[in-house]
């Protein structure tokens, strides 16, 4: 290296110091690591600082390089929490040692025993229901009862769905494992790839779109998707149905936060969970994308009352993340795409 490049060298590691030192939070501030839409939380994040004086410093990125990050991190990361959409996702995250166990009798009270980790490193703070959706002008509600009844020969050609890929739809198929066992499961799965009217959709919308478009009659999908479609367009002819009212209920999946194993503020990362487990921060943070609160003690929006009450299925949905490998497996075997 001759004297030239090297001063470049020093200049430019300097002025990448000087970038990361611009960016970089004070001590005090409490570093969240988040996957959800940064427009729909930030007036959330907002107001806690508003309330509590303690600052955020938030990064914004898919839950995938996120927990990358944090596990590359490993002691130096600078995240004090972690928050991302799906139980199995969460689930995972702990797996690999990333979120720690924390006693909190306000998240015990707050949030229902079957939303948060047994093992208290994950604690669900909204609800999302993966449910059937029909279209008014073809199906009747009374044709329509479990996800398992979805493989009846009346729905052949006319059920639509997402592509296995999808972490929803893993979360869902481990969830009917813990319900119904492997066999039972695999069953309803080959039944629900024998009715199919079209190739598997990359998303929930794009599955609705088909059904309103006439090419199917029925799906699956996540509420608030619907939810996001009905507020575009009012009169859209489509519905939500609770699956398994009769037995079990509606399988329902989360969003959640966790403090990091290795959380430089872990007590007030502790706190910022607690203070989002609130029933206003709980509505405000549903409210945003047509959610369910965790806490029964929130209330969820106008549109989102206005799809009717249903019976969640109690299973806690950290099955979503033991059962996944199997899943996944299971929806290959079947010939599931
Ligand atoms: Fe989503």
């Amino acid at each position: 290296m001759n004297l030239f490049s090297s001063r470049l060298t020093a200049i430019s590691l300097l002025l990448g110091f000087i970038a990361l030192a611009g960016c970089a939070p004070a001590p005090t501030d409490l570093v969240v690591y988040s996957a959800r839409n940064e427009e729909h939380v930030q007036a959330l994040f907002d107001k806690y600082t508003a309330d509590t004086g303690q600052k955020l410093q938030v990064i914004n990125d898919d839950a995938g390089p996120l927990i990358q990050r944090l596990a590359a991190e490993g002691k130096n990361s600078p995240a004090d929490v972690l928050i991302t959409v799906d139980a199995g996702v969460l689930w995972h995250a702990a797996d690999l040692g990333l979120l720690r166990p924390i006693e909190s009798a306000i998240l015990d009270e707050n949030i229902p025993e079957h939303l948060r980790d047994p093992q208290n490193r994950w604690f669900g703070l909204s609800v999302r229901a993966r449910t059937i959706v029909y279209s008014t002008e073809r199906v009747k509600p009374e044709e329509l009862d479990t996800y398992e009844a979805l493989t009846d020969s009346k729905w052949h050609g006319r059920l639509c769905l997402r592509t296995s890929k999808s972490v929803y739809n893993q979360s869902l198929i481990a969830m009917l494992i813990a319900q119904h066992g492997e066999e039972k499961t695999e069953e309803i799965v080959r039944g629900w790839v024998a009715n199919l009217a079209t190739p598997v959709f990359a998303n929930d919308t794009l599955l609705m779109q088909a059904i309103v478009a006439g090419q199917c009659d029925v799906g699956i999908v996540n509420t608030y998707y619907f939810g996001r479609l009905q507020r575009d367009d009012p009169d859209l002819p489509l519905k939500l149905f609770w699956a398994d009212q009769q037995g079990e209920g509606t399988h329902v999946n989360i969003s959640g936060a966790g403090v990091t194993a290795n959380a430089p503020r872990a007590a007030q990362a502790q706190k910022f969970i607690e203070w989002l487990s609130q029933p206003e921060a709980q509505a405000m943070f549903a409210g945003v994308d047509l959610e369910y609160p965790a806490s029964p003690e929130a209330k969820a929006v106008e549109q989102v009352v206005s799809w009717g009450e249903f019976k969640p299925n109690p299973l806690n949905v950290a099955h979503a993340g033991e059962l996944q490998p199997a899943a996944v497996r299971l929806m290959d075997r079947a010939g599931y795409l």
